[in-house]
């Protein structure tokens, strides 16, 4: 395979993944930045990630037009890919889902943070962002170029943005790095809500969370948690 035909593949790979593992539904995406342009990127057509085969990929600039559409509907949020991409010139693969378990952190005042090793990648802490704030009322979908900039002001440095009443936006430096971020995303708004439950949350410790994200990148448990998830996926 050509590299863009193996990235593509990649790209197929984690949306299978990100659906097997609950993380998007019907709804929620990825995309990912076009590995000879920065000023491209890849997404799917409007389907369920469970479904996304490579013809589904279609090519879209940074202001979130897209190139050839084949005649194909498009996801309508795709300004959230654009603006991360714009933003964020390091960052090479965008996740937008509606993950359930993480919901609850983005409509009340208790903020979701690392309380396991495995999700320290999410950063010391997760803003929230809230679109009425600049925006009014509205149907909480990022459907304007200017809703999309807003959010990743809101993102700030970190990776991880949520989303008041809808859902979550990661960032990653691979495709791999965003969906595990993605994964352990959720896995972590689950285990907080169950430890919150038992009493007070002993929470992953600064300097923990700084010496996990240092080798982030690198970790040989990268790889292997992308095969396990692949095969779990039928890849
Ligand atoms: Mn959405």
């Amino acid at each position: 395979m050509s590299a863009l035909t193996d990235a593509i593949d990649t790209l197929v790979t984690a949306n299978r993944i990100l659906a097997h593992e609950n993380v998007v539904d019907a709804f929620g995406h990825i995309s990912m930045r076009h590995p000879d342009d920065p000023n491209r990127y890849f997404l799917a057509r409007s389907r369920s990630p469970e479904l996304v085969e490579a013809d589904d990929i279609l090519e879209f600039s940074l202001d979130n037009k897209c190139i050839d559409d084949k005649g194909m509907n498009i996801y309508i949020e795709r300004p959230i890919h654009g603006s991360v991409y714009a933003a964020k010139p390091d960052i090479m693969s965008v996740v937008h889902n509606h993950s359930y378990a993480v919901i609850p952190f983005t409509v009340t005042k208790t903020p979701l943070r690392p309380i396991v090793h495995v999700a320290a990648r999410i950063g010391h802490g997760v803003p929230v962002w809230d679109i009425h704030k600049n925006f009014g009322d509205t149907d909480l979908l990022v459907t304007t170029n200017d809703q999309g900039d807003d959010l990743v002001t809101a993102m700030g440095d970190g990776r991880v943005v949520l989303m008041r009443g809808h859902g979550a936006t990661v960032a990653g430096l691979s495709v791999q790095d965003a969906v595990m971020t993605s994964v352990y995303l959720q896995v972590n708004a689950q285990l907080q809500m169950d430890a919150m439950r038992l009493g007070d949350v002993t929470y992953l410790h600064p300097g923990e969370v700084n010496i996990r994200l240092a080798r982030s990148q690198n970790f040989l448990g990268n790889d292997r948690a992308w095969e396990y998830m692949s095969r779990r996926a039928g890849r």
